[in-house]
């Protein structure tokens, strides 16, 4: 059985063991009181009839005197030796009334029936008491035997005259009034059974007529087992059976009712019952009762768990010293550990670990009501060259210097309205009012220098970026990117300040867009491919043309390489754009590397392919692929590239011109390097930067310059190109400085292939007119 609560399994519990033991001790109680009171009911009939016999004993001897009496008398004697049968019938019954005798009788010393009250009367019934009477002595003898089915006390005694001359029978019936006579001795009820026919049949009874009737089934039995009490479901008494003659032929049965112990068993039983039904419900009451001395303060209990666990500051149910009263207390106890916990995780979730301030959580959480309440500005600082401070000094001694920072920002004046550390070395602080440059200088100031580390000290430089905000117009997010992207702009300040202007965001969100899109687009066809001719100055003429990347986006429409290159470089994706370049030149270079006009096609790279140890490889492979001498491809790398890390950069490109590739330094004049640093490249040719070129006409200085590294480049071996010319008048100067090819808007601006093919068929002409005014 399942029980939905405590309180009802308790109750059950109770009720049960309850019931049980009632149960028991009434069964064991009825029972005993049965097994005692039909003992007792047995030990009544035992007694009872044992009283019965003496009674009939008793009885047989008085009335065994009064028939010796009788055949004493002196006048009785005469009338029997006179044997006149009148005279004797009338004595008979005169002595016979007066003895109360129903049947008188007399027999002659023979045994011939000499008179008789009874004209009915069957000599055999009387033999056997006469053949015993014939043998004793001179005693009257008495028996009860059956006459016609009656019971009848017979007495029979000897009459002498002196010699015996009769024998005198005195009958007594075992009837009614005996029955009524035994039965006030006793107190029991008696019948007189008797067979008459081979059946037997019932005599006078004291039962109830009712009773009676039931009688002759149940004689048999009785019968069979004499003076064994016994007893039937389907009779209200039990009865015994004693046999009256040495035949077996006569029954007294004696009944006891049992109505006399079943109404005290009833009655007990009851008493029982009522007793039981008392306790039971008295019983119901306490498990009631105590089932809820318990579950109570559980169910408060509970409620109080429940609530501890949805985070509720409920107080602990009172409790005494026992079980409840000590799971009370340790849920208490418990409730405080996770108040105290949680409070530990809020902090944790919200606190930065190493400075104590808050963390990004935080500020997404605090910043978004100050950016809607108030004009203000949002700082982001970060310490310049942190990774090597880290590098050198190690992470204990960064995290030192982050605290000794973290403290110092926060006594700030003024002091700002949150101050945070989203992360690494970046801390943010928010005013309510916008900042100006000055106003950041001086915040920052006393940041700047003497942190004690390791017994040394240590000066650092931050950048700052700043973006002052409306109130109302931005989620945190938005606010956030802004000042980030601020920041980033003041890496490349030289005071490390810089201010979000407008529009950064939208930019820095379309070059988002354009990382994410670009190498889909590479696969879906935006990008092409145009040509820019290099023309041959000195000996005029076209042999080669570099390629240039286009992305013609679908939203965005044309993008220059400009805009998207620097970003595929730090997004990781320039290689992808340098492959898809190298094969669609070197498959276009065989192309044009048949015609009538060879043409030589150069290929930017970028230093991450320099710096990728397939190049080589992949381009050997590539021209393999499309049956191109590698005299075909040129390779153009800028200054700063080799300079990232020029080693590996130089190895490579000696790897390239092994393989008969033409190398250009791009964009020259515009790095750092001195141009001895040129000495150490493999190169064929030097790109001089537009920046030199475009005014060359006016600006001696950029005259000077071209001339001056087209002469040292020429002195290394190496052939110059300028790039950017874009009118008549500096296209005299570059052939005065001696320069051998010239790539500008002035001959040819990037073209597709096919305006290319057109350019070189018009090319003959066009030479003369560009020449004409030069001298050869
Ligand atoms: P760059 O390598 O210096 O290419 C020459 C750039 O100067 C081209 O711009 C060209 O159109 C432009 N130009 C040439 N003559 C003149 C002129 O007379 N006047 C003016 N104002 N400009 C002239 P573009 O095509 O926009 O390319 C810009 C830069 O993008 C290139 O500079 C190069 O650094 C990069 N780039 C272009 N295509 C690729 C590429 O396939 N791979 C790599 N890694 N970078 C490329
Ligand atoms: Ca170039
Ligand atoms: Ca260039």
């Amino acid at each position: 059985m399942r029980f939905k609560s405590l309180r009802g399994k308790l109750i059950f519990i109770l009720l049960l063991m309850l019931s049980l033991l009632a149960l028991a001790t009434g069964f064991a109680t009825l029972t005993t009181l049965k097994r005692d009171s039909e003992l007792q009911a047995q030990h009544m009939l035992n007694v009872s009839a044992k009283v019965l016999r003496q009674a009939l004993d008793t009885r047989a001897e008085q009335l065994s005197n009064s028939v010796r009496i009788l055949a004493a008398d002196f006048g009785f004697r005469r009338a029997v030796a006179t044997a006149e049968q009148e005279t004797i019938e009338s004595v008979l019954h005169n002595h016979g009334n007066r003895i109360n005798a129903s049947l008188t009788l007399l027999l002659a010393p023979d045994g011939t029936l000499l008179a008789s009250s009874s004209p009915t009367l069957n000599m055999a019934d009387i033999t056997p008491l006469f053949q015993q009477a014939a043998a004793g002595n001179d005693q009257p003898v008495a028996a009860i035997v059956s006459l016609n089915g009656q019971p009848y006390q017979l007495v029979l005694a000897p009459v002498k005259a002196p010699n015996l001359i009769a024998h005198v029978g005195m009958g007594f019936p075992l009837d009614g009034p005996l029955a009524q006579q035994i039965k006030g001795i006793t107190g029991l009820d008696i019948s007189f059974t008797g067979i008459r026919d081979g059946r037997h049949h019932v005599g006078n009874s004291t039962l109830s007529s009712a009773h009676r009737q039931q009688l002759p089934d149940l004689l048999s039995a009785l019968i069979a087992q004499p003076d064994t009490v016994q007893s039937s479901p389907q009779q209200d008494y039990v009865s015994v059976a004693l046999p009256l003659d040495q035949q077996q032929q006569l029954w007294a049965v004696q009944h006891l009712s049992n109505q006399r112990w079943l109404s005290s068993y009833r009655q007990l039983r009851s008493q029982l019952f009522y007793i039981f039904g008392a306790a039971l419900s008295l019983s119901l009451v306490v498990a009631f009762i105590f089932a809820r001395s318990i579950t109570r303060p559980m169910q408060a209990l509970s409620q109080f768990a429940r609530h501890i666990g949805q985070g509720f500051a409920a107080a602990a149910p009172p409790g005494g010293d026992d079980e409840v009263g000590l799971l009370s207390r340790t849920l208490s106890t418990m409730q405080q550990d996770i108040q105290q916990r949680e409070q530990q995780l809020l902090f944790n979730a919200e606190h930065d670990s190493v400075t104590g301030l808050y963390n990004r959580t935080a500020i997404e959480r605090l910043l978004q009501q100050w950016l809607d309440s108030c004009d203000g500005s949002l700082l982001q600082l970060n310490i310049q060259q942190f990774k090597s401070i880290n590098d050198v000094l190690g992470f204990s001694n960064g995290d030192l210097l982050l605290q000794q920072l973290a403290q110092r920002l926060q006594r700030l004046v003024p002091a700002p309205l949150l101050l945070a550390r989203p992360g690494g070395d970046e801390f943010i602080l928010l005013y309510p009012h916008t900042l100006l440059t000055e106003q950041v200088q001086q915040l920052i100031k006393p940041l700047l220098n003497s942190y004690k580390l390791q017994h040394s000290s240590i000066n650092l430089k931050l950048y700052a970026g700043i973006y002052n905000f409306a109130a109302g117009q931005l989620s945190v997010n938005d606010a956030l990117r802004r000042v980030d992207i601020a920041l980033e702009n003041a890496r490349q300040m030289p005071d490390g300040i810089a201010f979000y202007q407008q529009g950064q965001d939208e930019s820095h969100q379309r070059e988002l867009g354009l990382i994410r899109d670009l190498p889909q687009a590479l696969h879906n066809g935006q990008f092409f491919v145009v040509y820019q001719a290099k023309v041959n100055i000195q000996q005029p003429g076209c042999s080669s043309a570099e390629a240039l990347i286009r992305w013609q986006h679908p939203q965005l429409g044309l993008v220059p390489p400009d805009q998207f290159i620097k970003l595929a470089e730090h997004s990781g994706n320039i290689g992808l754009i340098s492959q898809w370049m190298l094969q669609h030149v070197i498959a276009r270079a065989a192309h044009w590397w048949q015609s009538t006009t060879p043409l030589q096609l150069a290929v930017n790279l970028s230093v991450f392919d320099l710096l990728n140890p397939q190049l080589a490889d992949d381009i050997a492979a590539l021209l393999q692929q499309h049956q191109l001498p590698a005299a075909a491809l040129a390779l153009e790398v800028t200054e700063s590239a080799v300079m990232e890390d020029a080693d590996t950069v130089i190895a490579q490109l000696h790897r390239l011109r092994n393989l008969g590739i033409t190398l250009s330094i791009d964009d020259f004049g515009t790095g750092q390097s001195s141009l001895a640093y040129l000495k150490q490249l493999p190169v064929h040719e030097v790109k001089i930067d537009r920046a030199f070129v475009k005014d060359i006409e006016h600006n001696n200085n950029d005259a000077l310059i071209v001339r001056a590294t087209t002469q040292l480049a020429h002195s290394l071996g190496f052939s110059v190109t300028a790039e950017g010319l874009e009118n008549q008048a500096g296209l005299q100067q570059l052939l005065d400085c001696g320069c051998d090819k010239v790539q500008g808007y002035y001959f040819a601006k990037p073209m597709t292939a096919t305006q290319l093919d057109a350019w070189l068929a018009r090319l003959p002409q066009q030479l003369q007119l560009w020449f004409s005014g030069a001298p050869a």
